[in-house]
């Protein structure tokens, strides 16, 4: 993983630096990244229909991602990556009131880092507009402030790349799993929502606004269709959470006309 951000980061340093940034070279990101992301061996074993438990037990980091704690709350964004994170689609800004309850309680005086990110794509769809990510700073700060956790602030010289390269948004249940620093595995969106036990409702509409940031044209866009799919990865705590979220998972997939399939595995036992 290490030397593939170190690669998509020099990149970024570049772009950086180049004062006529234009859209043509993120394309030209955007293909680098697509063609990588096609080499990667969980891509190549999802799309061949393999079993993805087995192929996660091949990748030497994977027992050892649910070893320590997570100790940052972070946007599901495949970008940022301040630490080993539990995520929700800006940090939480889309929940209801009776979610939301239910996040600050679960995250009260947990030593979390909680940062809000620039460009925040659930900001934008809470707060449309040019302050969009004013307004995901406010929240991300009051829910830091109010669930005494500390707040951090997570701007685009610090993105682990700097375009989206999600291939795969992990529903993750077990919140354990260090999937953002595996090493080995695809691009990513990470929701815990399921973890937090937040409603099914808004599971299904949290799933559905980060697929609409993977199939839309910030992000791999039109590369997926039927033959490579974006996929929803279930990884579940036990048998019961696999089979109720991955039913969700099912429901919210059938809705993007073969360009989002569905696969699950249950995470490794708690590992001291
Ligand atoms: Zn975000």
């Amino acid at each position: 993983m290490f030397n593939e951000n170190n690669m998509c980061n020099n990149k970024l340093k570049l772009e950086v630096m180049d004062k006529h940034d234009n859209h043509n070279n993120h394309e030209e990101l955007f293909n680098q990244e697509w063609a990588k992301s096609q080499e990667n061996t969980i891509v190549q074993a999802l799309k061949a229909g393999e079993k993805i438990e087995e192929k996660l037990f091949e990748l030497p980091g994977f027992q050892k991602a649910f070893d320590h704690e997570l100790t940052c709350l972070e946007c599901s964004d495949g970008r940022i990556c301040s630490g080993p994170k539990i995520a929700l689609a800006g940090q939480g800004i889309l929940l209801g009131l009776e979610d939301l309850a239910i996040l600050e309680k679960a995250i009260k005086d947990k030593g979390l880092t909680i940062t809000g990110h620039e460009n925040c794509g659930a900001a934008g769809i809470a707060h449309p507009g040019e302050h969009s990510d004013y307004h995901g700073y406010e929240y991300t700060k009051e829910l830091a402030s109010s669930t005494g956790n500390t707040y951090r602030e997570v701007h685009h010289d610090e993105f682990k790349c700097a375009v989206h390269n999600e291939r795969a948004l992990v529903l993750e249940g077990t919140g354990r799993f260090d999937v953002a620093n595996l090493e080995g595995f695809p691009g990513q969106f990470i929701s815990s929502a399921s973890h937090f036990g937040l409603s099914a409702e808004y599971q299904k509409t949290e799933a559905k606004a980060l697929i609409n940031i993977a199939l839309g044209s910030h992000s791999f866009g039109e590369r997926f269709d039927e033959e490579n799919p974006f996929y929803l990865i279930v990884s579940a705590k036990d048998a019961e959470q696999l089979e109720v979220t991955t039913k969700l998972a099912e429901e919210v997939a059938a809705e993007f006309d073969g360009r989002v399939k569905v696969s699950s595995f249950i995470a490794p036992k708690e590992v001291i």
